[in-house]
């Protein structure tokens, strides 16, 4: 779907409609001459200023405001009323702007849904509209060639919250623009209403979705059916991310829908790849070798599952057996260690149910299995505690701690508590932002293992060469793409991903691996350029005007 990167045209609209089009609006940088030309005159006000001035303008703004909430909303309604400035902002300052419509306060804003609703934006889709989904799409007004959808069961580390979830696709796919360039005509967020399972929502007079217990069984896959087979109707190709289904659901789906549709869930593949960057990242400073490593996940659900699966890929590309490959990761859940005798065990943790005596907590999973690195993906906050974190400083001289649960209140252990408790060896990634962190005289820049470094880049790779599914191969070299962008100073400061404002530079290099994996393997639908990264840079939306 291509659509010109600057793409401002108004056609035949003019005045109050153009300023009303958040994608058209310049609000009071509209020129004297366009001002003419669209009969804007007398509809604003007389000085015209440039970007950078608006820029200035609202960023004094924002930075006035000290709730995090109040500064998603000022965003957000920025948003509703002039996309071009609400995105140069993003770019240009992603570092202060990814954690308000992102994690970790988009995590709050999900929580308020209901009392901060002013205008809707993407579509919601719910249970009632069975029969009719395709009608339903075809109310959208933009040429849709990004899709993402939850069914806001489980929204971040904070459970099923139902309709309110829409924060979720809303925020990524600012993030896919932001981060990628993908045209923001060409995003469209979706949240699939089934009702919610949280009675206090329900009874919640701001509560915005369906009243009712959640649709379960195969009344809720023939929803699903429909829904992603009207999405390819109504879009024919365009890429649906699955977002924040509950574990019972997402594995599933990706399963049932990956060779049908181009599509991926980013908390399992996203996750994986990102994690498998800030390994390769660590193993850079310790010069161990991949296949030596052992992994401990702390959580057993989508991300877990997903980042062990891509590590045991790595571990076999790197020669390791398959067998071996995957006894060198083990996950404890909320009932100790996963191991062979347990009974009833989800279908998704057996990969990794290892013969093993049962260990009933964290500390002494870490004591028995000696691992080399620990993964935290439990959405528990604090369990990474001082025993554990120095038990891990006492097996390893550089310990691997990736505290990655999200929002902050759920991470395992702060940067701070990481560095401390490791005398400064932790080799320590996060899921939300942490300060900078003084020790010993030494300053440490943790950062997060964000999974924007990689979703936004899959989605434009996959728009870019018209990918008909999206495979593992992309989640494995986007890693690698990744990896190679941390430079030698990063990691001299314990930074295990490049400096986020250099986002564009990772999207667009991801973009292009996967793209050209793509034309390789016979699964795009458009021909390959002669260089590939050109042509992904070229299509790259410019929010300047
Ligand atoms: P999930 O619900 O699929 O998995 C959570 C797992 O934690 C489950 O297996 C559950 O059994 C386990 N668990 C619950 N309580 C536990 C306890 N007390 N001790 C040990 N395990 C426990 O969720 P998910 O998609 O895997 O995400 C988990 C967390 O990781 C969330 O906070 C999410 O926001 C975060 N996450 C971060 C990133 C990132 O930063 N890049 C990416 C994806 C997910």
């Amino acid at each position: 779907m291509a659509i010109d990167n600057s793409d401002r045209r108004t056609g035949a609209r003019r005045g109050l409609d153009v300023l009303r089009d958040p994608l058209l609006n310049k609000g009071t940088a509209f020129t004297q001459e366009e001002r003419e030309a669209m009969g804007l005159r007398g509809l604003l006000p007389s000085h015209v200023l440039t970007q950078a001035e608006q820029v200035q303008r609202f960023l004094a703004k924002l930075r006035r405001l000290s709730d995090p909430l109040d500064k998603f909303v000022e965003l957000n309604s920025l948003h509703d009323r002039n996309e071009g400035l609400f995105f140069r902002i993003l770019c240009d300052h992603i570092d202060e702007m990814q954690p308000i419509v992102y994690t970790p306060v988009v995590g709050l804003a999900c929580q308020k849904f209901g009392q901060i609703f002013q205008r809707p934006r993407g579509m919601f889709i719910d249970i009632n509209d069975r029969g009719n989904i395709a009608n339903v799409l075809r109310n959208w007004p933009n040429p849709a060639a990004i899709i993402v959808v939850t069914d806001g069961e489980r929204i971040l580390g904070l459970g099923d919250l139902g309709a309110n979830g829409m924060g979720i696709p809303v925020g990524k796919l600012s993030l896919y623009t932001a981060c990628a360039g993908i045209h923001p005509k060409l995003c469209l967020p979706i949240t699939l209403d089934v009702g919610t399972n949280n009675d206090a929502l329900r009874d919640d007079l701001n509560y915005v979705g369906l009243r009712q217990r959640r649709v379960t069984g195969a009344e809720y896959d023939d929803f699903i059916e429909e829904f992603m087979t009207a999405t390819q109707e109504v879009f024919p190709g365009a890429l649906v991310q699955f977002e924040d289904f509950a574990n019972h659901n997402a594995f599933r789906l990706l399963e049932k829908y990956r060779d049908r549709v181009s599509s991926f869930n980013d908390d399992i593949q996203g996750t994986a790849a990102v994690a498998l960057a800030g390994l390769f990242s660590a193993l850079r400073i310790t010069g161990a070798p991949l296949i030596e490593q052992k992994v401990l996940f702390l959580g057993a659900g989508e991300a877990a599952t997903g980042i062990a699966d891509l590590i045991v890929s790595a571990m076999i590309a790197n020669g390791l057996p398959r067998e071996q490959a995957l006894r060198q990761c083990w996950l404890v859940d909320s009932q100790g260690l996963v191991v062979k005798s347990r009974a009833n065990l989800a279908s998704h943790k057996l990969t990794y149910a290892h013969e093993h005596p049962a260990a009933g907590d964290f500390l002494s999973a870490v004591k028995a299995l000696k691992p080399t690195a620990i993964i935290g993906v439990s959405a528990v906050g604090g369990t990474f505690t001082r025993d554990v974190l120095e038990e891990m400083a006492r097996l390893n001289k550089q310990p691997i701690v990736f505290a990655l649960s999200n929002p902050t209140s759920q991470a395992e252990c702060t940067a701070e508590e990481a560095y401390r408790h490791t005398g400064g060896r932790a080799l320590f990634a996060c899921g939300s932002p942490f300060d900078p962190v003084q020790l010993n005289g030494k300053t440490y820049v943790p950062r997060q293992g964000n999974n924007s470094y990689i979703f936004p880049g899959i989605g434009l790779g996959a728009i870019v060469a018209g990918a008909k599914t999206i495979t593992d191969d992309m989640f494995m070299s986007s890693a690698h793409a990744l990896a190679q962008l941390v430079t030698e100073s990063d990691l001299e400061q314990g930074s295990l991903y490049p400096a986020l404002p250099r986002i564009r530079e990772v999207s667009a290099a991801i973009a292009a691996t996967v793209a050209d994996n793509a034309y390789r393997r016979g699964i795009a639908s458009k021909p390959k350029p002669p260089d590939t990264l050109q042509d992904v840079q070229s299509q790259m939306y410019d929010p300047r005007y």
